[in-house]
């Protein structure tokens, strides 16, 4: 049986998905743990757990008997461009302690999330390719790049289980984005719900690829639950969904609500976005653990929109 700790879990990813594994039937236990105090709506088997301390980790894993982490703690690209040595300090030192563990074979399987950060400049930017020149230029994606190679390393040195996806821009209704480029695309339906005004910090035409947090956390355990064997990639795998522009979200979220407005002041985090993936291809992951996006564009604004004013009734 599975008993898995989710490293980071109070964050927009983490919130996720601690219920979708804990709906898993081969879950025997999900310990939730982040940097941040307890609070009293907490999963209840919620730890307070610094991702930077190997030490910390190394206790919970034994006490808890875990064999599977999912690390989920980091500092995302538009912090990160604000305080470079912290977000590497945070993204890497926490990397390594859990890759560590693994070879010192305390744990049997690592998810560790990528991004398409990685690219940069010199890249495809239209269905950008698996195997693609990676030469970020923001400390986040410098980052990201570095823990591929070294998830690569681990798995080809040391045999460490790691698995990886690069998750384009996710939006979800559970919980708020922390400090990402494409956080726009999450604020823009609690504006346009509460305020229906929306000032977004990217240009109306700067498409990029987006996901909704179901698919993403699918892909994760999709990911996770394929046979070791089936994997041809250990750096990350490229996955994409859906790709779209402000303009093109704000429109398609006026046919919900005709009278929201949006009015555009791009600021340092549209630089960011401009270098960029349009697009991503993904025949890699569909072919080795049959890799499938679900929600598209009109099915996240119905999604979004429900689920948002659903928790507002509650
Ligand atoms: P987030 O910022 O919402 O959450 C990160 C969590 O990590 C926070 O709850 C924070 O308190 C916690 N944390 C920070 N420092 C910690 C520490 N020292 N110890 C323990 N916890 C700590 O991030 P997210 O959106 O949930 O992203 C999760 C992962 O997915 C990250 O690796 C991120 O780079 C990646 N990713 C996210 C997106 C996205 O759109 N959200 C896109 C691409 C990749």
């Amino acid at each position: 049986m599975r008993r898995i700790l989710i490293i980071g879990s109070k964050g927009q990813v983490g919130t996720a998905l601690i219920r979708a594994l804990e709906e898993s039937p081969d879950v025997e236990l999900v310990v939730s743990s982040d940097i941040k105090d307890p609070s009293p709506d907490d999963h209840s088997h919620y730890i307070r757990l610094d991702a930077t301390s190997a030490e910390e980790i190394r206790k919970t894993l034994v006490v808890h008997g875990i064999n599977e982490v999912y690390l989920m703690a980091a500092m995302l690209s538009a912090t990160a461009e604000r305080n470079p040595m912290k977000a590497w300090d945070l993204n890497m030192t926490s990397l390594f302690n859990v890759l560590e563990l693994g070879r010192e074979g305390l744990v049997d399987r690592i998810f560790w999330p990528s991004s398409i950060a990685v690219y940069g400049h010199h890249a495809q930017i239209i269905k950008t390719p698996q195997h693609e020149t990676l030469q970020p230029t923001t400390v986040y994606g410098i980052s990201k790049v570095s823990g591929e190679l070294w998830c690569n390393y681990y798995h080809e040195k040391h045999g460490v289980d790691v698995r990886s996806v690069r998750y384009p821009g996710l939006i979800g209704s559970r919980s708020l984005p922390g400090g990402g480029t494409t956080d726009y695309a999450v604020h823009i339906f609690h504006a346009a719900l509460e305020k229906g005004h929306f000032s977004c910090f990217l240009s109306p035409d700067r498409r990029l690829p987006m996901m909704h947090m179901n698919d993403a956390i699918r892909a994760t355990m999709e990911l996770m639950a394929a046979p070791p064997e089936n994997l041809s990639v250990r750096t990350s795998y490229n996955i994409q969904a859906m790709s779209f522009d402000p303009q093109t979200l704000a429109a398609e979220i006026q046919r919900h609500i005709p009278e929201f407005t949006i009015e555009y002041l791009p600021d340092h985090r549209d630089l960011i976005a401009a270098d960029w993936p349009d697009s991503i291809d993904d025949r890699q992951a569909r072919e080795d653990w049959h890799w499938r996006p679900s929600v598209d564009l009109t099915s996240l604004v119905d999604l979004m929109l429900t689920d948002l004013k659903i928790k507002d009734l509650l």
